[in-house]
C-alpha cells in the first residue's frame, strides 16, 4: 500500500462533503437529511485521522478484524466515532461486531439475525440493525431476496425481538442503479424505515436525489484500495 497523503484526503473529503450538501440543496432537500459515511476500509489509521481531524465522526468499514485492529485506539482520542458495519458478516462474527459498530447494515439471514439477537441481549448494547436487500438477485452478493423483505423484517421482531430501523443495497455494477434506488426508497416508506442507506462514490447524486439519508463514500475520499 502507498502512504497516505494526509492533505490530499483532507482536501477530497472537504469537497466530497460540500458536494453532498450541494447536491441535497439542489434537490430540495436539508443537507442534514443525508449521513455521509467515510467508507475507511483497507485504509490505516494514518488516512483517517485527518477526516478525524476535520470533526468527523461517521465511518464503515467491512471487516470485523480490520476494525477490531484499528478502531479502538482511534477511539480513545475521538470518542464520539459512529461506526457502521457495511460488509457481509459471519455469524459467527456477530459477537465481536455487536460490541465494535454502532450500526450494523448488512443483515440478510435468519441465522444472523439469531446470533445477533443472542450478543445484543448478552452484551446489553443494541446497535441499529438495517436489512440488506439483494435488488439485483445477485448469487455473488449478499442481501435477502426482494420478494423475502417485509416478511423478515416481522419475523426477526417476533423471534429475535430485533427492530429493524432500516434499509441498505448496493446495486449491480453493470445495472443503472436509480432503478434499484426508487425500489428500496418505495419498500422503506412501505416499512415505515427512517433510514435509507444508498449511493455510493459513483452514483451518491442519484441516490440522494431517490431519498438516501446515508450516502457511503469511500474512494472519492481516501482514494483507490489496493
Ligand atoms: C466499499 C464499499 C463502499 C464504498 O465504495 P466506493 O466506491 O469506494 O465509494 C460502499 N458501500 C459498500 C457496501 C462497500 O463495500
Amino acid at each position: 500500500m502507498t502512504d497516505p497523503d494526509p492533505a490530499a484526503i483532507a482536501a477530497r473529503f472537504t469537497s466530497v462533503k460540500a458536494d453532498v450538501a450541494r447536491t441535497c440543496r439542489d434537490l430540495g432537500r436539508r443537507a442534514n437529511e443525508v449521513a455521509l459515511i467515510a467508507v475507511s476500509k483497507t485504509h490505516p489509521a494514518e488516512a483517517v485521522t485527518p477526516v478525524l481531524e476535520l470533526g468527523h465522526r461517521v465511518f464503515g468499514e467491512n471487516y470485523v478484524q480490520e476494525t477490531a485492529a484499528k478502531w479502538p485506539a482511534l477511539r480513545e482520542t475521538y470518542a464520539d466515532v459512529e461506526l457502521h458495519m457495511i460488509g457481509p458478516l459471519q455469524s459467527n462474527k456477530a459477537r465481536e461486531a455487536v460490541a465494535l459498530f454502532d450500526v450494523i447494515q448488512t443483515l440478510d439471514r435468519d441465522s444472523l439475525a439469531k446470533e445477533l439477537g443472542k450478543e445484543i441481549k448478552r452484551q446489553g448494547r443494541a446497535p441499529r440493525l438495517y436489512l440488506q436487500i439483494n435488488t439485483g438477485r445477485e448469487p455473488q452478493k449478499g442481501g435477502i431476496d426482494p420478494s423475502g423483505a417485509e416478511s423478515f423484517v416481522s419475523m426477526v421482531k417476533e423471534r429475535y425481538d430485533l427492530t429493524i430501523s432500516g434499509l441498505m443495497c448496493i446495486p449491480p455494477s453493470q445495472d443503472p442503479p436509480s432503478p434499484h434506488f426508487a425500489w428500496l426508497h418505495q419498500m422503506a416508506k412501505r416499512l415505515g424505515l427512517a433510514h435509507l442507506s444508498m449511493g455510493m462514490s459513483a452514483d451518491y447524486p442519484a441516490a440522494i436525489q431517490l431519498g438516501a439519508t446515508e450516502v457511503r463514500i469511500g474512494t472519492a475520499i481516501f482514494g483507490s484500495r489496493a
